[in-house]
């Protein structure tokens, strides 16, 4: 099977402080089984690593640290993964909790204050309007 892959989740260091992080032992454990294939749908949306945190609003804009609206970015991103997915015949993407963009069981409230709410990010809901399959980094995970 081949998956997309939020590349962060793979050691890439694409994260909005420029950090990487280790692969988690299930992800690896994918790796021997299945094609996955690395995203960062901040990267393909044109914004540079390192950047300023970003987190969605409850009025449905992205809104960056500094007050700046990523909005457009974050949609171009998000239709590039989505586009990568068909392209590839993707049997689904697996995406990194709690992003702005690859969240799938819920994401940051918008307050930059560390609260979360019920939501997806940007990509992750974007795929899911389009019927791609979506699955969190803690699983459960593909056969
Ligand atoms: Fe990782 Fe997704 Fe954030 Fe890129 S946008 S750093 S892939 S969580």
């Amino acid at each position: 099977m081949t998956y997309l892959i939020s590349a962060c989740l793979l050691g890439t260091p694409c994260r909005y402080d420029g950090a990487s992080r280790e692969m988690p032992e299930a992800i690896r454990a994918l790796l021997g089984k299945h094609i996955l294939i690395p995203v960062c749908p901040e990267i393909l949306g044109g914004l540079p690593t390192p950047r300023p945190p970003a987190e969605r609003q409850p009025d449905g804009r992205t809104v960056n640290r500094n007050g700046e609206d990523v909005t457009d970015a974050y949609l171009r991103g998000a239709k590039e993964v989505v586009r990568l997915a068909r392209l590839y015949h993707a049997d689904g993407v697996i995406l990194r909790d709690r992003s702005p963009s690859c969240g799938t069981n819920g994401i940051y409230d918008g307050s930059f204050c560390g609260r979360l709410t019920d939501g997806m990010g940007v990509t992750a809901a974007l795929l899911h309007a389009e019927g791609i399959p979506i699955f969190s980094e803690d699983g459960p995970f593909p056969t």
